[in-house]
């Protein structure tokens, strides 16, 4: 099973929080593995969730799926 770029957007946080299936998260971490966008993706939002976890704030910031999907657009625009 081969998912693509969006779709591991899509399981991000659950990736981060350990919410998915066995089998999702078996397949993101495959695409991770070969693909560098979603690595860098997966980096940046593991930061932001690192620093919010600092504060002992656990959820993330509002309206930032919205950010991130906008900004992916932003660099990824033949996406
Ligand atoms: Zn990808």
């Amino acid at each position: 099973m081969v998912i693509e770029c969006k779709h591991v957007w899509e399981h991000i946080s659950g990736y981060l929080d350990g919410t998915l299936s066995d089998e999702t998260r078996e397949v993101v971490q495959k695409h991770l593995d070969h693909c560098e966008i979603c690595s860098a993706i997966l980096d940046s939002t593991r930061n932001i969730i690192i620093l919010t976890a600092d504060d002992h704030v656990f959820e993330l910031p509002v309206g930032f799926s919205e950010r991130l999907h906008a900004r992916i657009d932003l660099e990824f625009p033949a996406r």
